[in-house]
């Protein structure tokens, strides 16, 4: 294997998309000093490609949110945020955007400019609260696109069937709306070349994500889904229909292909391959990692990859031809796929364990998110009444330190790789 060429390619991934951030924070922070109109968008439905075609920069307050945590100052907007009436029980993310929006955009990493308006989902309940606050406060437009559920797995429809053509026809009218609105904020007229051009960079995108992901069944794996993975997630969230999106995801199943080839894992030696369920631990995101990476647990896939990369993990892929008819359907499938993996959350893991070879799944519910953690116990027993597979359930937050506590967590990840551990060597005397 040639060094240089390995130094050049190895970790790539991780540095352009550190490189690709900071960009776009400095970005919206000149779009905030020229006070020009910024939309307000979610990572589950975030309309990019359409928002894209009227030159909307768009901010993720989740992700500002998630970062001021990994930045290790979230609690100073929680805080503040809480001082000014909102109760702890809470999503942290609203609560440290509110504090965001209160200290007039000033954030860690730039400035983040006003909403000019704002676009959501119902996939998560907390979304459509959250953005009254922005109404109340900036007076703007807000826009819900309502995506219709699978209402149960065993009636789960798609392209062709009537219930689908019928959910397609609903959301289609109501993108032709959003796009009514985005004209009338903007002032520019819609343009189906442009969107075409987003929609393509989005299918390069989500085509790498699903490559990417597919091939962290390697063994060994090439990358940690919950740390680095977070870096791909921020990517194709904040760079969606973007051309350095495309390129970013090119690039990055390049270095992945490069790794498989050449047995160049994630760990020097990796023991045990874990799924992570739930929100990751940012308010000490590299110190909750290494509870594992000491034993030799990396974690292969997440739940996290897939309601959070905005429909990008599924690799649907839009029919450039009929764009509209095809963002409608691609919106439907991509929003659905999201809420599925948190209703239908034991169907989705049964489904990764044997193709990833997974050891244990570790669930980590929050107290900030009830929308991605209400039901997990229960979705556990699902899970070890179909498969028997190890799993471990820990508690903390994704914002609020006041909640983690490094030491009991260290605990349980320790009990856990113990009986991991006996669990092979039982394995190996029955074999
Ligand atoms: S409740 Fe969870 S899914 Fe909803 S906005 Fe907050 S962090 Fe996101």
């Amino acid at each position: 294997m040639d060094e240089q060429q390995t130094a050049a390619i190895v970790g790539r991934g991780n540095d352009q998309g550190a490189r690709l951030f900071r960009e776009w924070f400095e970005g919206l922070g000149e779009t905030a000093e020229r006070e020009d109109p910024a939309a307000y968008v979610f990572v589950m439905g975030s309309m990019a490609e359409l928002l894209r075609v009227f030159d909307l920069p768009m901010v993720f307050p989740e992700i500002n949110s998630l970062q001021t945590a990994v930045r290790r100052v979230a609690h100073e907007y929680l805080n503040e945020a809480e001082d000014y009436g909102y109760s702890t029980d809470i999503c942290g993310y609203v609560k440290a955007d509110v504090a965001v929006q209160l200290r007039g955009g000033a954030h860690p990493m730039g400035r983040i400019p006003r909403p000019a308006m704002a676009v959501l989902t119902n996939a998560c309940n907390t979304y459509i609260k959250w953005a009254e606050i922005w109404e109340r406060m900036y007076q703007v437009p807000v826009f819900t696109l309502d995506i219709p559920g699978t209402r149960a797995v065993s009636t789960q429809t798609w392209p062709g069937d009537r219930d689908f053509e019928n959910d397609r026809a609903y959301v289609s009218a109501q993108i032709k709306e959003l796009i009514a609105l985005c004209e009338r904020v903007t002032g520019k007229k819609f343009d189906i070349d442009k969107l075409r051009e987003s929609m393509a960079h989005a299918n390069t995108m989500s085509r790498g994500l699903k490559r990417v992901l597919e091939l962290n069944r390697s063994r060994p794996s090439l990358f940690n889904a919950v740390t680095d993975g977070t870096i791909y997630l921020g990517v194709s969230n904040a760079f969606r229909g973007a051309e350095k999106g495309a390129r970013y995801f090119d690039n990055l199943v390049e270095e992945m292909e490069f790794k498989a080839a050449h047995g160049i894992g994630t760990l020097t030696d990796e023991k045990y391959r874990l799924i992570f369920v739930g929100v990751p631990c940012y308010p000490i995101f590299r110190r909750f990692n290494e509870l594992f990476t000491e034993w030799g647990g990396t974690f292969v896939n997440s739940t996290y990859l897939w309601f959070a990369a905005g429909g990008a993990n599924s690799g649907f892929e839009y029919d450039l031809n009929r764009p509209l008819e095809s963002l409608a359907e691609g919106t439907l499938i991509s929003v659905r796929d999201a809420m599925d993996s948190m209703f239908y959350q034991d169907q989705v893991l049964a489904r990764m364990i044997d193709p990833f070879h997974v050891d244990g799944v570790v669930y980590h519910p929050i107290k900030s998110c009830r929308t991605v953690s209400t039901g997990l116990a229960d979705n556990r027993r699902a899970l070890m009444a179909s498969r028997d597979i190890a799993s471990l359930f820990i508690e903390s937050d994704m914002m609020d330190r006041r909640v983690v506590s490094e030491a009991q967590l260290k605990n349980r990840v320790d009990a856990f790789f113990e009986g991991l551990a006996s669990r092979r060597i039982t394995a190996t005397q029955i074999v």
